[in-house]
């Protein structure tokens, strides 16, 4: 049987970053996916993720940020691709919305950069925004976008260069603890390995049953409409951003590698389900959800689709992520519940995964990812 100091289970967004900080760190890693490297059946395909620095979400995620800022740097530098583009991010609602507290708060907690501006005022900057009259919007210039397929595949040849073993098209059947480490079964082999990181995204509870019910998927869709007026909505006229609305949670990004203007909402329609079973079709009630705050907050983006795809959310109960090691096999670790807003993160997960792998312990604040938090 082959032996590896580390296994990976999940070559997607975190788990191409984690192969690639554990080989350079000179480890003997196998990462093993389901299905090809990059593919559209997980979390990470449709071109960019957006990144931004005001993190709304919570101020503890902010030192996380910058770390993975360097890290998105290093990659392109070792890649030699462009895989961080820097547009400004905004994020919008109503002032006293907590996606405008706070973000001002991880600001000011931060000492970041930013600027409010009302609606008319980021019209007049930014021309294809429409807020609402009561939103606002918090400006902050270091925000913009990863590229997610092509960050996969930077770090996947870059984890080759650097020696480690990745295995497309085979699906892990079972994995098991066998001494103080792990047998990993595969529909090829069966390896085995000192240390075990399950980075398996949407599904994570698959393959650890009591993550079941913490990593629970969602069917998303995103569309990319062509712009009335193009113009509006290039890289150097259009800030990403993240709207707090009366219909809900929106979020999108300028034109860039592909045609159109990206658009999604958070939750999309609501729809739980399985990762093996998940509706891949588009319905015309999917595109309608959309069009609604296409047509009320970007109306000169409202032209014709240029394309609609399915994602999936791994939803945590409380949408912060799980990063920690398995509470009862101290050889196992995971990276789950990445809630709709992980892949700006991967860059420094993949560090924070292979810190866990080799010692046990990381240098950055896990407390708000514990697996603890969610007992009883
Ligand atoms: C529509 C949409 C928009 C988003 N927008 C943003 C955004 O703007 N900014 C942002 O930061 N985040 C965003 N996210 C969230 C982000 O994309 C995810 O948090 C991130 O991609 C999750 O990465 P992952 O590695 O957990 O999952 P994935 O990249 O899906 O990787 C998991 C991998 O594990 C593999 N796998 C699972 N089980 C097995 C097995 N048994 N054997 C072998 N391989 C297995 C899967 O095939 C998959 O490749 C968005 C997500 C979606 C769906």
């Amino acid at each position: 049987m082959t032996r590896y100091d580390v296994i990976v289970i999940g070559v997607g967004a975190m788990g191409s970053a984690t192969v690639y900080q554990l080989a350079r760190r000179g480890l003997r890693v196998l990462g093993l996916e389901q299905f090809d490297i990059p593919h559209d059946r997980g979390s990470s395909h449709g071109t960019n993720r957006i990144i931004r620095l005001a993190y709304w979400e919570h101020p503890s995620y902010v030192p996380l940020l910058r770390r993975a800022y360097e890290l998105w740097r290093e990659i392109e530098h070792v890649s030699g691709d462009r895989l961080l583009v820097i547009t400004g991010s905004v994020d919008a609602g109503p002032e006293e919305s907590p996606t405008v507290r706070g973000s001002l708060r991880s600001c000011a907690l931060h000492h970041l950069y930013h600027e409010t501006l009302d609606a008319d005022a980021l019209h007049a900057r930014y021309p294809g925004y429409r807020l609402a009259p009561e939103m606002v919007a918090v400006y902050q210039p270091d925000g913009g976008f990863v590229m997610s397929e092509r960050s996969i595949v930077a770090y996947v040849n870059a984890a080759h260069d650097a020696g480690a073993d990745v295995r497309a098209r085979e699906p892990v059947l079972g994995w098991e603890a066998h001494g103080d480490g792990v047998r990993v079964r595969t529909a090829r082999d069966t390896y085995a390995a000192s240390k075990l990181v399950l980075t398996a995204g949407a599904w994570a509870g698959t393959l650890v049953p009591d993550l079941a019910r913490l990593a629970v998927p969602e069917r998303q869709v995103l569309i990319w409409t062509q712009p009335r007026r193009p113009e509006r909505f290039r890289l150097d006229t259009f800030p990403v951003f993240n709207m707090e609305a009366a219909e809900g949670r929106f979020y999108g990004f300028p034109a860039y590698g592909v045609p159109g203007f990206k658009f999604g909402k958070y939750h999309h329609r609501g729809e739980v389900t399985d990762a093996d079973r998940v509706d891949r079709e588009i319905h015309p009630e999917d595109e309608a959800v959309l069009r609604e705050g296409i047509r009320r907050y970007f109306p000169d983006a409202d032209g014709p689709t240029m394309a609609l795809k399915p994602c999936l959310f791994t939803n945590s109960p409380d949408e912060h992520f799980i990063v920690d090691v398995h509470p009862g096999l101290p050889q196992v670790s995971i990276a789950a519940g990445f809630s709709g807003h992980g892949f700006k993160f991967a860059s420094v997960v993949g560090e924070i995964m292979a810190d866990l792998a080799t010692a046990g312990g990381t240098r950055f604040d896990l407390g708000l990812f514990r697996l603890a938090r969610f007992n009883g």
